[in-house]
């Protein structure tokens, strides 16, 4: 016997898709909206269709931008020699947040992960090599402190220490499995200064 109508077992089954909604919170959400007014619904469902129609990635940095490039690779004040290296561009808005960093940047994306299946071709890694081409003197590897970011950290280095050109890995200080995205910027200064050679 179905619950609810077949309308709302499907609203609630794709929210279920949605990273970090369990089955609980997407029937939550699912009533939410249905009880929302009219005007509100139609707003939300414009702005997810608006976003992925016009939001890409930027040319050279590949961080999700509304341009062909985004606002920092286009900045001609930035340092476009030192790159530094992150998963997503959540991490990318922590470190802007911080306004101390004056590098330009590169997503990947994802981390390596054997145990999701997820290797060095499934993540923007190849781009990063071909960008290291140009002319740059560093490039700052701030993955996340887990194991995937570790591994990830680990197998850039490898890959890039051939070319001779300097690799840095940000300090501890943030937490072991913590995502940048939660640590504040004092941290994340601190990460940042304190950044060694590999
Ligand atoms: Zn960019």
């Amino acid at each position: 016997m179905e619950l609810y109508s077949g309308h709302i077992n499907k609203l609630i089954e794709e929210l279920a898709g949605l990273p970090g909604i369990g089955s609980k919170s997407a029937q939550r959400l699912a009533f939410h909206l249905i009880n929302m007014p009219q005007g509100r619904v139609e707003r939300l469902a414009h702005a997810i269709l608006d976003a992925k129609e016009n939001v890409r990635y930027c040319r050279e940095c590949f961080t999700l931008t509304d341009q062909d490039i985004c606002p920092v690779c286009a900045n001609g004040n930035r340092d476009h020699s030192t790159i530094m290296v992150v998963e997503n561009a959540r991490d990318l808005a922590a470190y802007e947040k911080t306004g101390k960093y004056d590098g330009v940047y590169h997503v990947l994306h994802g981390a390596i992960s054997p145990m999701l299946g997820i290797g060095p071709g499934d993540i923007k890694l190849k781009e990063l090599m071909q960008r290291l081409e140009g002319d740059v003197n560093e490039v700052i590897i701030a993955t996340n402190s887990s194991l995937e970011g570790e591994t990830t950290a680990m197998y850039i280095s490898k890959l890039i220490k051939p070319t001779g050109i300097k690799v840095t890995r940000i300090a501890s200080g943030v937490p072991v499995g913590g995502d940048l995205e939660y640590i504040d910027e004092v941290t994340l200064l601190r990460a940042l200064e304190g950044r060694v050679e590999l």
